[in-house]
């Protein structure tokens, strides 16, 4: 996902660029936004974390963009790619050193393993919208 942050500051063609560019195929990509109950289970892993309620706030406020990404090595290339979860800590070039504002508003989600990534395609995507 391209984050409501990184919308709202203009971002979605600079973030897509970096993802083209490193060699990641779009096979699914739409513009849309999350409401309270769907950020709620995207990030239910986080649920007892002090930061749950900011994180579906923030994550609800604005659109979104959400693709699934295709890459040998996809999910570990692609977290290389966005950097550390604070942008603070992100090496110099990744895509949350670029666009991310705050640990809280850090521009992109990329998923944490390729189960995580087959669930959050579904909760994203029909199938007739994967290509
Ligand atoms: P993501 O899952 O969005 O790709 P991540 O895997 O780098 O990010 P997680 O630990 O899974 O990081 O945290 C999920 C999201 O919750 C973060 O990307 C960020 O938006 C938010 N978050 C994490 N830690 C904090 C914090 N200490 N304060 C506020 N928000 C946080
Ligand atoms: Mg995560």
């Amino acid at each position: 996902m391209i984050k409501p942050d990184a919308v709202e500051n203009g971002h979605i063609g600079g973030i897509l660029d970096k993802i083209t560019s490193a060699g990641f195929k779009i096979v699914a990509m739409k513009y849309t936004q999350l409401s309270r109950r769907d950020a709620q289970a995207f990030y239910a892993i986080h649920k007892e974390r002090p930061f749950f309620g900011e994180l579906v706030e923030f994550m609800t406020r604005g659109p979104i963009v959400s693709a699934i990404l295709e890459k040998d090595n996809a999910v570990e290339d692609f977290r290389a790619l966005i950097g550390a979860t604070n942008p603070a800590d992100a090496a110099e070039g990744t895509i949350r050193k670029l666009f991310a504002t705050s640990i809280a508003e850090n521009a992109v989600h990329g998923s944490d393993s390729d189960e995580n990534a087959a669930i959050e395609s579904a909760f994203h995507f029909a199938g007739r919208e994967i290509f």
